[in-house]
């Protein structure tokens, strides 16, 4: 199944109004301590990066939506080459 690169760059923009979140809580959800949006631990690739993850494909559909609803921009999807 075909797998898709999320991020969310740059983070430092996200203005915090939850839209991502409402609209694909399974991937995205609000960082506690600095209020951003970040990836959810399920999905992150890095430990060290919130801001990047690889979903599978019954994900993309609510990404793409959480992208273009965001006020900023700032979330992006890809197809990870296999
Ligand atoms: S929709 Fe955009 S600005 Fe809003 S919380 Fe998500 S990443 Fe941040």
């Amino acid at each position: 199944m075909a797998k898709y690169k999320v991020t969310i760059d740059p983070r430092d923009n996200c203005i915090s109004d939850m839209v991502c979140v409402s609209i694909c809580p399974d991937v995205f959800e609000m960082n506690p301590e600095d209020n951003k949006s970040q990836i959810v631990e399920k999905y992150r690739v890095d430990p060290n990066n919130l801001a990047v993850g690889i979903v599978p494909e019954d994900l993309k559909s609510c990404v793409e939506d959480a992208a273009n609803a965001c006020p900023v921009q700032i979330i992006h999807i890809e197809p990870v080459e296999e």
